[in-house]
């Protein structure tokens, strides 16, 4: 069956209370000492509460519910990170590129333009609810499979 999104890389960021007798942690945002009360812990290192933002819509990442995703040196919110990065990859059939935003066929790891999720022998489209086969990374519709199946076993048998 068709699957749903793909895992991101989340991290949790974490608030620390900061203890008074030890030595002020450098902000990777900003690189000053954080001598607030609180400071946010995410990536392994240190950051004061305004300085982990997302490089997309500034927001504060601290605030937003602890978590962060993180690309190609960006550090983003779940909004901007799934706007960005959700759905694209590599379409399964032609190999190339899926642009965000696009419309994207799921089957299990791979994704697929909607023109290029059709059984790769006949090149019958599938509706919602069709069944489909995954074989050797090839889409495949029940009668192609079932046909590669029968083959196989004669090929089985003859040796
Ligand atoms: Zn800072
Ligand atoms: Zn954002
Ligand atoms: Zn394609
Ligand atoms: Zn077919």
């Amino acid at each position: 069956m068709l699957s749903a999104e793909s895992p991101h890389p989340r991290i949790g960021i974490q608030m620390l209370s900061v203890q008074p007798d030890t030595k002020p942690k450098g902000c990777a945002g900003c690189n000053r000492k954080i001598k607030d009360r609180y400071l946010l812990k995410a990536l392994d290192k240190y950051w004061h509460e305004d300085c982990l933002k997302c490089a997309c819509c500034d927001c504060r990442l601290g605030e937003v519910g602890s978590t962060l995703y993180t690309k190609a040196n960006l550090i983003l919110c779940r909004r901007d990170y799934l706007r960005l990065f959700g759905v694209t990859g590599n379409c399964a059939a032609c190999s190339k590129l899926i642009p965000a935003f696009e419309m994207v066929m799921r089957a299990k790891d791979n994704v697929y333009h909607l023109d290029c999720f059709a059984c790769q022998l006949c090149n019958q489209r599938f509706c919602v609810g069709d069944k489909f086969f995954l074989k050797n990374n090839m889409i495949l519709c029940q009668t192609d499979y079932e046909e590669g199946l029968m083959k196989e076993g004669y090929v089985a048998q003859v040796r």
